[in-house]
């Protein structure tokens, strides 16, 4: 199946990440990730864009980019 063509992608920005954890009780599709121990990343292979992570960062750690910059 070829990869699904999303408008957006969505990223965490490591360097605002405080890996509160809040981000990976809002996603629905086991997207988010621990990356080197220190923060919180997404597989956007398994994101399925529902942004919930994004409105729900306390810090806007989360940045919605359009999907031909991230990939
Ligand atoms: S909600 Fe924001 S600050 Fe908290 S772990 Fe997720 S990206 Fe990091
Ligand atoms: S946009 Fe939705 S599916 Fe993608 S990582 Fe965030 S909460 Fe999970």
């Amino acid at each position: 199946m070829p990869p699904k063509n999303y408008k957006w992608t969505f990223i965490i920005n490591g360097s605002k990440c405080m890996a509160c954890a809040t981000c990976v009780l809002e996603c629905q599709d086991d997207a988010i990730y621990v990356e080197d121990y220190a923060f919180y990343a997404i597989d956007t292979e398994k994101c399925a864009r529902c942004a919930r992570c994004y409105t729900a960062c306390p810090v806007k750690a989360v940045d919605r980019v359009p999907f031909e910059a991230a990939s």
